[in-house]
């Protein structure tokens, strides 16, 4: 063992950067510990880059609450460090008569949230707002945005290291062991063997593996409800030069229940016009696009999207949501918790940070930052 950290984040995903930059600058050794070469290179660069505005999540959940937030720290950060992003609003759209009743629902439930500026629309004013766009009424979001992630990771990555701490990639977390007064943290730096150090505080942001780091401290994850289902959601690109002829975010009107969002219509920064994400449980991690799934994505935007050839669509790419909520089951929560009840004091689960967690980001590291001052 041959240093001594206060503070160890498992994971250089945009939440542990975030987190990293958010403790970095109070005076204490922070580490963020990355197995990967680089930062970002799993769910934090495979999503829809959509800045939400907290519509959907249940009152009083951390998802509504620091969504919300975090949509407002965003709109802050962004522009004062150059972080490309764009208010483009989103609009989600009735096809019928009944999912018009399930907009006034979905208006209710996110100006409890606390999401800003919701509004239906008649089906003229949506004609005039977006002519090329099939419905009978809909929700308009004016906060909802898209960001460039990866600018987002640099400036946490940035910040993080103006206030001292070390981002350190090729180290793989491999064991934990619980001491008196913190924790063994031991590393595989693969080629050069392993080390262990002890650190006073242990953040888990590790993402598609979070749960497989709580048992590693000995958390039994059966028991705790943190084991994860994975939930492939895969993009189709939309050519023939169809991208210029929406200027909003274009969603459905979600199913009950449902494990997304439902297919949507995406834009990037360049204005490059995407479809998805679906979702389908998966046993592994593979993120090939299934071009067998071309007819059911056409499917669903030619309903709202009229304009759309089969054609245009091909395979883009797919991310793979940490999910807590198994087929079939009802929509859960994420989990940030510091650990103590379990006999862990200091260490700080974060389980569970599927969407909207790029959009929480900043929200999430000043909730964990709170935990961490109540600690040390
Ligand atoms: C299809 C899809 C669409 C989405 N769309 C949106 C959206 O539009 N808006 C939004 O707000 N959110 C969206 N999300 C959610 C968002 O992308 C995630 O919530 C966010 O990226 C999670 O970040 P993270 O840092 O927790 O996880 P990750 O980005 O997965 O980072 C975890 C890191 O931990 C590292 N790690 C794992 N195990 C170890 C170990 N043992 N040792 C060291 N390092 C380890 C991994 O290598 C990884 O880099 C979407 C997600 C998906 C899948």
């Amino acid at each position: 063992m041959n240093f001594k950290s206060d503070i160890t984040i498992i994971g250089a995903g945009v939440v542990g950067l975030a987190i990293a930059a958010q403790l970095a600058h109070r005076g204490r050794t922070v580490y963020v510990l990355e197995k990967n070469e680089r930062f970002g290179q799993e769910t934090s660069s495979r999503h829809s880059g959509v800045i939400h505005s907290g519509i959907y999540y249940p009152a009083g959940s951390l998802k509504a609450k620091l969504c919300v937030e975090g949509n407002r720290l965003l709109y802050e950060l962004c522009p004062k460090h150059g972080i490309g992003h764009k208010k483009l609003g989103k609009l989600i759209v009735a096809a019928n008569d009944e999912e018009t009743g399930q907009l006034q629902e979905l208006k209710a439930k996110g100006q409890r949230n606390g999401a800003e500026g919701l509004r239906i629309i008649s089906r003229s004013e949506l004609k005039e707002m977006e002519p090329n766009v099939e419905g009978v009424a809909a929700l308009l979001s004016p906060s909802t945005g898209i960001i460039d992630s990866h600018a987002l990771m640099e400036h946490f990555v940035a910040r993080a290291k103006d206030g001292g701490a070390e981002v350190a990639y090729n180290k793989e977390v491999v064991g934990i062991e619980k001491l008196g007064n913190g924790y063994k943290v031991t590393v595989d730096e693969g080629d050069t063997g392993k080390f262990s150090f002890e650190t006073r505080i242990l953040i888990n942001c590790a993402g598609l593996y979070c749960d497989k780091i709580a048992e590693l401290v000995g958390i039994n994850i059966a028991r705790a409800g943190y084991r994860l289902h994975y939930c492939k959601g895969e993009y189709f690109s939309v050519g023939g030069g169809k991208s210029k002829l929406v200027k909003r975010l274009i969603y459905p009107v979600p199913e009950l229940k449902g494990t997304g969002l439902g297919v949507h219509v995406t834009l990037d920064l360049e204005g490059r016009m995407r479809l998805g994400p679906n979702t389908e449980y998966v046993d592994g991690i593979d993120y090939t696009v299934d071009s067998r799934h071309k007819q059911t994505f056409y499917n669903s935007a030619k309903k709202m999207l009229h304009f759309i050839e089969y054609e245009d669509l091909e395979p883009e790419m797919a991310g793979i949501r940490p999910k807590l909520q198994g087929p079939g089951e009802d929509v859960k929560d994420f989990v940030i918790r510091d650990e103590s009840d379990k006999g862990l004091p200091g260490f700080i689960n974060l389980i569970g940070i599927e969407s909207p967690g790029l959009t929480s980001s900043p929200a999430i590291a000043r909730y964990v930052a709170d935990m961490v001052k109540a600690t040390i």
